[in-house]
């Protein structure tokens, strides 16, 4: 399948009282058509500032400072501002945790899901009408002919996360953004909503970045899936390979916590907690947390390489099975 987001060396700092801080650093991945990436890490790890950085949705004190994101031969890091809402308008949607912060209060569910239509799709009144109530349908939201003039209000959490996912599938994106979708919703509501997200972007090729703290959606959702600590990427591999051979020793400690995922951030098996963002450790960024820390991963900052096929790691234990690419030898902290 084409590629249709290459994200390359991408880096996000935020001004603070403190100076600037990197939220993410060196991130690279990419996706192809019909293809669902999971972005998985604890909370602080560069997981949401990854989405709105590809977005161009970084707050006011937030910018990309290196670094591509390449959507069909456009990289978005350098479009301005109107182009760049175009295409949040018609190629990428997003889907955010509390759909109750994205949806107009004062209009009714039909008439903020046909304005984009309207806009983007140069669909009449009726027209967009007529197709809300028929997407309404699809996210399997009951009695669309009605639920299409409600307020979201009206709605319960699980019914406005569906018409999210209505509003997000209305301009027949390429790419959808997820960001932590379920995460707020009862674990019932959770498995219809993430199969209703599986059969869409198995039915239209939509590509899907989906990030999540909890390793079971993972396990449901990602054809491939990308760890990241402390602002970068430490491992990305096709969901099997994840599970079944995981390399880097955050990934497996991740892993072990599995049980303790979906109802605390934090990992109860790994000791210690994300380093803050002001005081980065040197050399491998987990080194105060991992068990197999050597003296050079106090020194030295391993990259991310490929160790086989699609499977790469950033960890000094891979160096030999490592194959060097062109940017190739570490650099000092
Ligand atoms: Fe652990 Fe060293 Fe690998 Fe970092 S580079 S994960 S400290 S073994
Ligand atoms: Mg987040």
């Amino acid at each position: 399948a084409p590629v249709v987001l290459r994200v390359e060396n991408l880096r996000t700092e935020f001004g603070t009282d403190q100076g600037p801080v990197t939220s993410v650093d060196e991130v690279s991945f990419s996706l192809a058509a019909g293809e669902t990436l999971c972005l998985v890490g604890e909370s602080g790890s560069g997981k949401s500032v990854t989405a709105l950085s590809i977005m161009g949705l970084l707050a006011d004190n937030g910018r990309v400072v290196s670094g591509s994101v390449v959507f069909e031969d456009e990289d978005l890091v350098r479009l301005p501002e109107n182009r760049l809402r175009e295409i949040r308008g018609n190629s990428i949607a997003m889907i955010f945790q509390e759909p109750m912060t994205s949806l107009n209060p004062v209009l009714t569910i039909g008439d903020q899901l046909a304005e984009s239509m309207i806009l983007h799709l140069g669909l009449t009144k009726a027209q967009a009408r007529q197709r809300v109530i028929e997407l309404l349908d699809k996210v399997g939201i009951p009695r669309a002919p009605e639920v299409v003039d409600d307020y979201p209000h009206r709605l319960s959490g699980g019914m406005r996360q569906r018409a999210m996912i209505a509003m997000a599938l209305s301009c027949e994106p390429k790419l959808i953004i997820a960001d932590e979708p379920t995460t707020a919703l009862d674990v019932t509501i959770q498995a219809q909503i993430l199969k209703l997200m599986r059969d869409l972007s198995a039915e239209t090729g939509t590509a899907m970045i989906f990030i999540t703290h909890d390793l079971g959606v993972v396990a449901e959702m990602a054809d491939r899936v990308a760890v990241m600590y402390a602002g970068q990427v430490v491992e990305q591999a096709d969901v099997y390979t994840l599970f079944d051979e995981p390399k880097h020793p955050y990934t497996i400690a991740l892993l072990r916590s599995i049980p303790h995922l979906s109802t605390d951030e934090r990992l109860a098996s790994i000791s210690g907690s994300v380093p803050s963002l002001l005081y980065m450790p040197t050399g491998c960024r987990f080194h105060e947390r991992c068990p197999q820390a050597m003296d050079r991963c106090v020194g030295e900052r391993p990259e991310l390489l490929p160790i086989a096929g699609d499977h790469d790691v950033r960890c000094w234990l891979y160096d030999e099975a490592a194959q060097p690419q062109s940017s190739g030898a570490a650099v000092p902290a």
